[in-house]
């Protein structure tokens, strides 16, 4: 975490520093295997039309499988892999896997609902990144509506490579999503010049709604603003029918959260789809 760098900065030499560091490099060299043993996995979690209760997408969160500590979550990995520059390796493996994915459950025929994957800011920054996207589009045959990019408001802080990036991106035909949103830097006025589809608001707004605090009156504003910009709303981290309630007075667009689903291994997913949408329809 931020505390413990901050910490460790100031303590140049404590056996403490030594054993973080020796920690990090061992992490530093597994995950390293890990991509080249393919030790990652995906997990999807569905994302529901608030109106009628149908599947629009499923967010394709990474996993890795860890060869003695199990499966890890993202926070174990995904900052250490930010900071060795390992992520770009890990995200366009995740694209290319949650692409294949979605053409393979099309072609089982399934019906279309898209996929979204998370970006870090070492892709966002990459001028050649719009063309690995491209790329994959083709090797995986998924036509681009489907496959949504999942962005955050701290990479568009620097508006002259945002804006042109964003452009180049939907002109792909895929669609881009602001995940967190409200969490971060806002360039409010920049918003409207973004070439994005849909906001996703931050699963702490979404945590007030029941607690009766400002978070309540956050999630009607952002609903409000995002529609007046012809923006999409996915609401993230609904855990309970109260939220949902609230959130579909408010007419926000799609919902995310346990109060649906968990992500779950793709296998699983397919496995138990019928299951899982009647489920999310009768819970909705
Ligand atoms: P995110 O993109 O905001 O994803 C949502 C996170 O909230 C996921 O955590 C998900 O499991 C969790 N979540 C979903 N519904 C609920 C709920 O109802 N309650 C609560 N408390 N949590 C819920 P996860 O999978 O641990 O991922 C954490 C973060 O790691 C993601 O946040 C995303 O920023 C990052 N991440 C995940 N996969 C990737 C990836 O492939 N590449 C990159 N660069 N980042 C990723
Ligand atoms: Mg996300
Ligand atoms: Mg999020
Ligand atoms: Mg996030």
């Amino acid at each position: 975490s931020a505390k413990s760098r901050g910490l460790n900065s100031y303590a140049l030499y404590s056996p403490d520093m030594n054993t973080t560091t020796r920690e990090k490099m061992i992490l530093e060299s597994s995950l390293r295997k890990a991509i080249e043993q393919n030790e990652f996995r995906l997990f999807y979690q569905p994302q529901v039309d608030i109106r009628s209760g149908e599947l629009k997408g499923v967010e394709a969160l990474v996993r890795w499988q860890h060869p003695t500590k199990g499966l890890l979550t993202p926070d174990h990995f995904i900052p250490i892999a930010e900071e060795t520059g390992m992520i770009s390796q890990i995200d366009k493996w995740v694209l290319r896997t949650a692409c294949l994915q979605n053409k393979k459950w099309q072609e089982q025929g399934l019906p279309s609902f898209r996929v979204s994957v998370n970006l870090s800011s070492q892709e966002f920054l990459d001028e050649s990144f719009v063309d690995d996207v491209h790329l994959i589009l083709e090797e995986s045959g998924l036509q681009p509506k489907y496959l949504d990019l999942e962005i955050t408001e701290t990479m568009t802080m620097n508006v002259n490579h945002a804006i042109p990036m964003l452009r180049k991106l939907h002109a792909l035909g895929v669609q881009i999503s602001m995940d967190d949103f409200g969490t971060g830097y806002s360039s409010l006025s920049y918003l409207k010049n973004f070439s994005i589809n849909r906001l996703k608001i931050d699963q702490s707004f979404v945590r007030d709604i029941s607690k009766e605090t400002n978070g309540t009156n956050i999630v009607s504003i952002i609903i409000a603003m995002a529609h007046s910009m012809n923006l999409e709303v996915v609401a993230e981290g609904v855990e309970e029918k109260e939220q949902l309630r609230y959130l579909q007075i408010r007419k926000c667009d799609e919902v995310q959260g346990y109060y649906f689903s968990r992500p779950i291994p793709g296998e699983e997913f397919e496995q138990s789809y019928e299951e899982l949408i009647s489920r999310i329809k009768k819970l909705y």
